[in-house]
């Protein structure tokens, strides 16, 4: 599909709302910005933290059968000759002669011999390697290339036998990671969609060759209910088969969760059959005894088949972002409806007026509550620019602390989404 980068109302709404409420800057912003690379400021931090703890509640803290690692950015340069990504990680690329512009050829429309901008003639498409190269050493002769990983999941495979001989584990079993990931994207755009640093979380599952197909199935199911959990919109998600074209060279079959963004539906995360092409070329190439033994079996060796899952953190940020933003207006306001789970704050403290008495009970309030959940303490403003930043940045709950207060011990909470008000007695922690 042939994107033109920001040309949707949404995105460019959710990059305004991004900057002004502190989700997400351009890197390097004060020298104009760098191409595809962002920082999350502190409601951005919030909520991607919030998903990556989620990811992991979900993967290996609630499960008996996964086990979590945390493996180098830099690797062995081996490591990606053996996982085929020297060869085989590359995409067509190809360029407009007249405005040089530069075009993944999978993204253009089939057949294409023109530049859809400016109409001039494409090139013939090249091969371009997408990993980042850098060295690795002080001195010239010493240095040696090395990459900056495109994936986290070959630091899994790596580690493997590490795993398994210093931990109790049985096929099946799991082992996941989250970490950052490089990639010399072609193209990018689409905000946070495609960009050349992000974050994935990534889940192995090891299993005994000829299960694949249920367990491809499994994980799929499972991976689609977790987005769900995350409060996105069931009939914006759907899981999709690939084409025997579309694999990727370790691939016999994939799933993609796919979100329907402005621009179509979309992957936010791909969940592959491997099969044992990993662990025979790590056997291959390092020459070591990387089989599982199964004890249950007398000691029959195995090369694990692998069903992966691996999701995009940053898309998954986006795939948020967008599912929550409502123009509500009927009351002239933007509202993130954040589910409170991945809400950057759950719940606002405001003093109605820096009136004696009254700021000692909010922020009485406001310590208590923080102690229990993120909490946030705003006296600056009229109570309505209170709500509204509130509502941009998708905190479910705010909690008005008035004259009343003071005698009957109550405050107003006001929904986020109904605008409903409630008065709530107050019992103190302390
Ligand atoms: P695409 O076809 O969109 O380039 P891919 O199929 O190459 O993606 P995978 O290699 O399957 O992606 O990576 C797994 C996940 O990592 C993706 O589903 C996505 O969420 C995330 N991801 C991959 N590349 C990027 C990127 N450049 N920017 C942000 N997230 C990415």
């Amino acid at each position: 599909m042939s994107v033109k980068p920001m040309s949707y109302p949404l995105m460019e709404k959710l990059v305004a709302l991004s900057r002004r409420r502190g989700f997400l800057f351009k890197s390097s912003e004060i020298y104009d910005g760098i191409n595809a690379v962002y920082d999350y400021g502190p409601m951005g931090v919030e909520l991607k933290r919030n998903i990556k703890n989620l990811w992991w509640q979900d993967m290996i803290t609630s499960r008996e059968d996964v086990l979590g690692m945390d493996t180098a950015i830099l690797m062995h340069p081996r490591v990606w000759e053996a996982s085929g990504h020297v060869q085989n990680f590359h995409d067509p690329m190809t360029e407009c002669k007249k405005c040089k512009r530069r075009y993944r050829v999978d993204h253009l429309p089939e057949n294409t011999a023109v530049c859809p901008e400016c109409g001039g003639e494409l090139a013939e498409p090249k091969q371009f390697n997408l990993m980042f190269k850098t060295r690795l050493g002080s001195t010239d002769e010493g240095a040696m290339d090395v990459y900056l990983r495109p994936e986290t999941a070959q630091g899994i495979f790596v580690n493997f036998d590490n795993v398994v001989s210093s931990n109790r584990v049985k096929l099946p079993f799991g082992i996941g990671q989250l970490g950052k990931a490089f990639r010399n994207e072609i193209t990018t755009g689409n905000f946070i969609f495609r960009t050349r640093e992000f974050e994935q979380m990534e889940m192995e599952f090891f299993i005994r060759p000829g299960e694949n197909a249920q367990w491809l199935e499994y994980w799929s199911q499972e991976r689609l209910k977790w987005f769900v959990s995350l409060g996105i919109a069931p009939e914006k998600l759907r899981l999709r088969p690939h084409g025997k074209d579309e694999l990727a060279h370790y691939s016999s079959a994939c799933y993609d969760v796919e979100y329907e963004f402005p621009y179509g539906f979309s992957e936010i995360e791909g969940i592959a059959d491997r099969g044992t092409y990993d662990m025979t070329q790590h056997i291959e190439f390092s020459r070591k005894n990387l089989h599982y033994i199964d004890q249950d079996q007398r000691g029959e060796k195995i090369v694990p088949a692998v069903i992966e899952t691996s999701a995009g953190v940053d898309r998954t940020v986006l795939t948020v972002m967008a599912d929550a933003f409502w123009e509500d207006e009927t009351n002239d306001r933007i509202v993130m409806r954040f589910a409170p789970k991945v809400a950057p704050f759950k719940a606002a403290v405001f003093p109605l007026f820096k009136k004696e008495g009254m700021p000692d009970v909010a922020r009485r309030l406001y310590e208590d509550l923080r102690k229990h959940v993120a909490t946030v303490y705003d006296d600056g403003g009229s109570i309505g620019k209170r709500y509204r930043r509130q509502d941009e940045i998708g905190t479910p709950f705010c909690l008005t602390v008035d004259h009343e207060s003071l005698n009957d011990h109550a405050v107003t909470l006001r929904d986020r989404d109904s605008l409903e008000q409630v008065r709530l007695r107050i019992l103190s922690d302390s």
